[in-house]
């Protein structure tokens, strides 16, 4: 198990996640098999396997809860309205995208049909420790000594538990591979606010919360 702070939760909860995780030849190896992964009921209803992206040796891999209808079809994490907006908080707090590894912690689109839309449905719990397989496996590759989990489903593949969000957020937490993980908001949370001044407002504190990993990015590159 590469991620998963020591807890009581890991030493009663036996499912083969908690197997040691074989270190996978390639990023791009575990990404041709993902795509073949019936692991789940998910790939029924989904296009393909959105499989995460960035570098093999990413210091920060941020873990959304999983693909939407834009990023099913493109079959790529994070391209979609959420996306655009998690791109702009990055350049707002100067990670660079192009410098982290994102993906999801589900990694097929769970969704409703409803005439020619999709409706976005959220994974259940033994979705998110089915798909925990493939999300070990790039924890195992990349090895990142920051976490983030961007909602309540990113929270509990990285962590293992169930998580109130406001009272862990931005706190730095443990993780028993020597990282240590962050907690914060989804973008698509932000999206869904109807009332702009709070959409502002909350926009702003996630912002914060990503200088806050920004920031301890370049503490470690110090340190190392
Ligand atoms: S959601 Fe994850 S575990 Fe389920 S089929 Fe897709 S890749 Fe496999």
């Amino acid at each position: 198990m590469a991620q998963r702070p020591a807890s009581k939760s890991r030493r009663t909860r036996q499912t083969d996640a908690d197997a040691p995780v074989p270190v996978p030849r390639s990023l791009s190896a575990l990404k041709a098999e993902a795509a073949d992964c019936r692991r789940c009921p998910l790939y029924r209803n989904a296009t393909q396997t959105v499989f995460g992206e960035g570098p093999a040796r990413a210091a920060v891999m941020f873990v959304g809860e999983q693909p939407g209808d834009q990023e099913d079809l493109a079959g790529r994490p994070f391209v979609g309205p959420a996306g655009k907006l998690f791109d702009k908080a990055l350049a707002e707090s100067g990670i660079e995208r192009e410098r982290v590894y994102v993906t999801n912690a589900v990694k097929h689109f769970k969704n409703e049909p409803r005439g020619k839309r999709r409706l976005h449905k959220k994974p259940n719990t033994s979705e998110i420790d089915a798909c925990r397989w493939w999300l070990d496996r790039e924890f195992a590759l990349i090895k990142p000594r920051l976490t983030v989990a961007l909602g309540a489903t990113a929270a509990r593949a990285v962590l293992g538990r169930n998580v109130t969000i406001s009272k862990e957020r931005g706190k730095p937490l443990p993780l028993d591979n020597g990282g240590t993980a962050f907690i914060t908001v989804h973008p698509s949370f932000l999206l869904r606010m109807p009332d702009p001044e709070v959409r502002r407002r909350e926009y702003a504190r996630f912002v914060a919360d990503l200088r806050q990993i920004a920031e301890q990015v370049t503490n470690n590159r110090r340190a190392a």
